[in-house]
């Protein structure tokens, strides 16, 4: 008999200071804001609070920041990304950017998979970071493709729709749902009667609803989804089975499938919102901030503006929180283009209406 010795352990020195690398990344990095929205007189009288969490202002200019720093470490730390492996993302492009500059920052090669129709901005975002983009013709191709590729180079597949509800410690260490309680912690209404997010992913909710109950918090989370989206419908029929198969039109949210990183037990309500509605109230939003917000700010306003409106109609104060999502400056040419949205077929008239008056007075007609 002969003892057998297989030592891997000189991989450990890369793996090390590739932690100690996007540690340190943090470190310098500065935490997000949480911006008060502007609504009424009316909402002051009743004691009515809304905060937007700006996650534009990460290094790569979104949410999806957060969710690339976590998938990281979590590869990293499960083994499955070592030194010299090319790592493969299905991604629409927000997540492709964040996991590009991540790439980068190891020195290993990126490859996202997306479809054609990719706005150029974002592909130009990518290979900036040096990522290099890999297209498909539909939407539900990204996933086969990019597992495909994986198996061909010898890369990860990052794999963010499935990883992305435990790539992310929710119990705290700064994540999102722990940085907007501490943000909050000298407001008035300090506990939120509301926290109003999409789901891309879903990891993001998972994140919010997990912590709210670890914390033993009263705050109810409420998902807000676009048309064409499965994870109303999959909440509705308690299916995570049910698969519209069609694309969503705000940009980060909605899913042909019900992704398996959308967690439906944690989230107390859904709320269905319609495309015009998100692109109207992003729009008006953008006039009030200064600044453009992206589609699914406007999705996550809609819905916040329905739970004030309620609570307001209940005679109950507290505050509401939602996301800045990304910025509006990477839809220039959809939402933020006349000729698009006439073209898309979509009317702002009615919602715009809704949203001017709820902002008037705290009443919801549609
Ligand atoms: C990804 C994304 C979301 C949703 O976040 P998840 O955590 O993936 O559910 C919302 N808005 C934008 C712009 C996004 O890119």
């Amino acid at each position: 008999m002969t003892t057998i010795v297989h030592d891997r352990s000189a991989d450990r020195s890369w793996v090390d200071n590739a932690v100690r690398l996007i540690e340190a990344d943090a470190r310098r990095s500065a935490d997000t804001h949480l911006l008060r929205f502007p609504l009424g007189e009316w909402a002051r009288d009743a004691g009515i609070d809304l905060y937007l969490k700006d996650e534009t202002t990460h290094i790569t200019g979104s949410l999806k920041h957060r969710l690339a720093r976590s998938l990281f470490l979590y590869s990293l730390c499960n083994g499955w990304v070592r030194e010299g492996t090319t790592v493969i993302e299905a991604s629409s492009g927000s997540t492709a950017v964040s996991e590009a500059y991540f790439a980068k920052l190891l020195g290993l090669p990126f490859v996202a998979v997306m479809t054609k129709s990719t706005s150029p901005a974002k592909v130009a975002l990518i290979e900036r970071e040096g990522g290099t983009c890999h297209f498909v013709d539909r939407a539900d191709e990204v996933y086969t493709e990019a597992a495909r590729l994986a198996d061909e180079r010898g890369g990860h597949y990052m794999d963010q729709f499935t990883h992305a509800e435990c790539a992310t410690d929710w119990r705290g260490n700064n994540n999102i749902a722990e940085s907007i309680f501490s943000q909050l912690s000298l407001e008035e209404h300090p506990e939120p009667a509301w926290i109003v997010v999409g789901a891309g992913t879903g990891g993001t909710s998972a994140t919010i609803g997990r912590y709210i109950r670890y914390r033993r918090h009263a705050t109810r989370l409420c998902v807000v989804d676009p048309e064409n989206s499965s994870f109303l419908p999959g909440y509705v029929a308690g299916d995570c089975t049910v698969q519209t198969g069609r694309s969503s039109r705000i940009e980060g949210i909605g899913r042909p499938r019900v992704e398996p990183s959308f967690i439906p037990e944690i989230v107390d309500r859904m709320v269905g919102v319609p495309d015009a509605g998100s692109i109207a109230a992003a729009r008006i939003a953008s006039s009030m901030l200064g600044r453009r917000v992206g589609g699914s700010t406007g999705t996550n306003l809609w819905g916040a503006f329905g739970v004030i409106a309620e609570m307001l109609q209940a005679g109950r104060s507290g505050s509401v929180v939602t996301l800045l999502a990304d910025d509006g400056d990477r839809y220039l040419d959809t939402y933020f283009d006349d000729a698009w949205v006439t073209s898309s077929g979509f009317d702002l008239i009615p919602p715009t209406l809704t949203v001017e008056r709820f902002l008037a007075d705290g009443s919801w007609r549609e």
